[in-house]
C-alpha cells in the first residue's frame, strides 16, 4: 500500500519593530525578566491598549511579499482562555478579519536540504496560504525545580501567524517552505526569523493516508517546533510512525503532540481534542483598521524579492541558475558579490571565487561574510590581475590566501611576492628563441608531427623564466616560430 503525507505548518513570526503591540515598551531579546512592562502589558485592570502602526504595516508588507490578499478593513478580536502567562486571561488576536488572507510561498531548490537536492519531488513548486493575522505574544513561563517564574516582557510584543494550506508534501518540502519563508521575512526587514531565539515558532500539522483515499487523514498537530531541521526529523518521524499504525489496521486520532530532539520521537500530549470555543468577540477598545492609508506606505517599501533577485542575477551577471541561487540565499553574500561584481569584466569568475574560496574560507575561520577580511572591491581587483593575465590562477590561490589572512590589496601582495606573470611578448619571444636553439631535437620532432614535444619546450621556456612567463603566451609563440 501506497501512502501520502499532507503537512501544513502554523508559523509564528516576532515582528521586529521597536516597541510592544499595544503599549510603549520595547521590544527587545534578553532583557533581565520584568524589566519591559507596563500597566497594560501587564494586564491591570482600566490600561487601554494603543496599536503599533508600524506592526499593522510589517503585516501587510508580508501579505505583499506572500501575494496575499488585503482587507479594506480588518479588526482584533478578545481570544479567550486561562493561562498563567496571559495575565488578561485574553489574548488580542484576529479572528473573522484577518489582515491578509490567501498567498503563496514559492519554494526554492536551493533551499530543500543538502542532501535532498538532487531528489526533489516538485521542482519550483508554490505553497498557497489560508491567511496572515496578527496578535500579541504571551509572557514567558520558566520552570525551575520547585517553583516556575514568569517573564512578562515577551507579552504584549507583536507576533504574525502564517497558515499554510496542507499542501506540503513530505519533511523536505517543509524543510524548503520554512526556508523560503525565512528568506523572504529577512528580505522585507519584518524579522531576524532566528528559530533558536523564538522568533521563528513553528507548529505541524500532519495526516497520512492511502494514495487511494481522496479525503485528509486525522490531524495530527506537532507543537513548538524551534529548528527547521527539528521540523524535518519530527515529521520523518510522524509519518513513519502513521503509517506504521494504518499498516496494522488501527485508525488514527486526532491528538497534539510534542517532539522530544535528543531522543528524535514525538509524544502524546492531549488526546481527543474538542475544537476549543475561545469566545471569540470584537475588542471593544481598539477600532476596525482601514488599510487603504497603510497600503500606500507598504508598497514603496516591497523589495526585491529572492526569486527576481535570482532572476536578475541570471541576467545580468550571466551566472547559472543554480549559482544564482545560492548567492542569493544570503543577502550579505548577494550584497557582497553585487558590490565585487559591478564593474567587473568577469562577473563569472567573481561568482566562482565566492562561492568557492571564499565561502570555504569563510566556513574555516567561522565567520560570516559581514566580518570578511576582503572587502568586495579587493576581490573584483584580484579576479582583474587573473583576467589581465598578470598572475596564474594557481598563484592566485596563493595571493588570496594571504588576502585573508592580512586584509592587503592584492596587487601589494603580487609585487612583494614578485609573483607577476611575464606577459610582455618581446622577452617571451626571446627566451623562445633560446629554448629552440638549446634543444633541436624536441624543435624537430615537433616540425615532424610529435604534439607532445610542444610540451617539453613550453616547460624549457618556463625554467629560463622561473616559472613567471604567462604560459598561454609561451605556447602561443612557440608554436608560431616553429611553424617559421
Ligand atoms: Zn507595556
Amino acid at each position: 500500500m501506497n501512502y501520502i503525507a499532507a503537512i501544513g505548518l502554523e508559523v509564528h513570526v516576532q515582528l521586529k519593530t521597536r516597541s510592544k503591540m499595544f503599549c510603549a515598551c520595547p521590544n527587545a531579546y534578553g532583557a533581565p525578566p520584568n524589566t519591559h512592562t507596563c500597566p497594560t502589558c501587564l494586564g491591570l485592570p482600566g490600561a487601554l491598549p494603543a496599536m503599533n502602526e508600524e506592526a499593522l504595516r510589517m503585516t501587510v508588507l508580508t501579505g505583499l511579499m506572500l501575494d496575499c490578499d488585503i482587507a479594506d478593513v480588518s479588526k482584533f478580536d478578545r481570544k479567550n482562555y486561562f493561562y498563567p502567562d496571559l495575565a488578561k486571561n485574553y489574548q488580542i488576536s484576529q479572528y473573522d478579519a484577518p489582515l491578509c488572507t490567501n498567498g503563496r510561498v514559492p519554494l526554492h531548490d536551493v533551499a530543500y536540504p543538502q542532501d535532498a537536492q538532487t531528489a526533489i519531488a516538485t521542482s519550483g513548486k508554490t505553497v498557497n496560504l489560508v491567511r496572515i493575522h496578527l496578535e500579541e505574544d504571551v509572557a514567558k513561563s520558566f520552570h525551575f525545580e520547585t517553583t516556575t517564574g514568569i517573564d512578562f516582557n515577551r507579552a504584549g510584543t507583536p507576533l504574525m501567524e502564517i497558515v499554510s494550506q496542507p499542501e506540503i508534501a513530505s519533511p523536505d518540502e517543509a524543510f524548503a517552505y520554512l526556508t523560503s519563508l525565512k528568506q523572504i521575512l529577512i528580505c522585507g526587514g519584518i524579522s531576524d526569523a532566528d528559530m533558536e531565539k523564538g522568533q521563528l515558532r513553528c507548529d505541524c500539522n500532519v495526516s497520512v493516508r492511502a494514495a487511494t483515499q481522496a479525503e485528509l487523514g486525522a490531524k495530527v498537530e506537532i507543537k513548538n517546533m524551534n529548528s527547521i531541521s527539528g521540523v524535518r526529523r519530527a515529521l520523518r518521524f510522524e509519518i513513519e510512525r502513521q503509517i506504521a499504525l494504518l499498516e496494522s489496521g488501527a485508525t488514527i486520532q486526532q491528538e497534539t503532540r510534542g517532539w522530544n530532539d535528543d531522543a528524535g520521537e514525538t509524544f502524546l500530549m492531549r488526546s481527543k481534542e474538542s475544537a476549543h470555543d475561545y469566545r471569540y468577540f470584537p475588542d471593544p477598545d481598539l477600532l476596525p483598521i482601514a488599510t487603504h492609508a497603510l497600503l500606500a506606505d507598504v508598497r514603496a517599501r516591497v523589495p526585491e524579492l529572492p526569486a527576481a533577485k535570482r532572476m536578475r542575477f541570471v541576467e545580468q551577471y550571466g551566472v547559472s541558475g543554480y549559482d544564482a541561487g545560492v548567492l542569493t540565499h544570503d543577502l550579505a553574500v548577494a550584497a557582497y558579490f553585487e558590490r565585487a561584481a559591478e564593474h567587473s569584466p568577469k562577473p563569472k569568475s567573481v561568482a566562482n571565487w565566492i562561492l568557492n574560496d571564499l565561502q570555504s574560507a569563510l566556513s574555516a575561520a567561522g565567520i560570516s561574510v559581514g566580518d570578511c577580511p576582503i572587502p568586495p572591491e579587493a576581490l573584483e581587483e584580484l579576479v582583474g590581475l587573473i583576467d589581465a593575465g598578470r598572475i596564474s590562477g594557481k598563484q592566485a590561490k596563493e595571493v588570496f590566501a594571504e588576502m585573508f589572512e592580512t586584509s592587503r590589496p592584492a596587487g601589494v601582495i603580487v609585487k612583494e611576492r614578485g609573483l607577476e606573470q611575464v606577459s610582455d611578448v618581446a622577452a617571451i619571444e626571446a627566451l623562445c628563441d633560446n629554448a629552440i636553439a638549446a634543444n633541436p631535437k624536441p624543435a624537430a620532432d615537433y616540425r615532424a608531427g610529435n604534439a607532445a614535444s610542444l610540451n617539453f619546450l613550453t616547460g624549457q621556456v618556463m625554467k629560463l623564466s622561473k616559472g613567471k612567463a604567462n604560459p598561454q603566451i609561451v605556447t602561443e609563440i612557440l608554436t608560431r616560430k616553429l611553424k617559421e
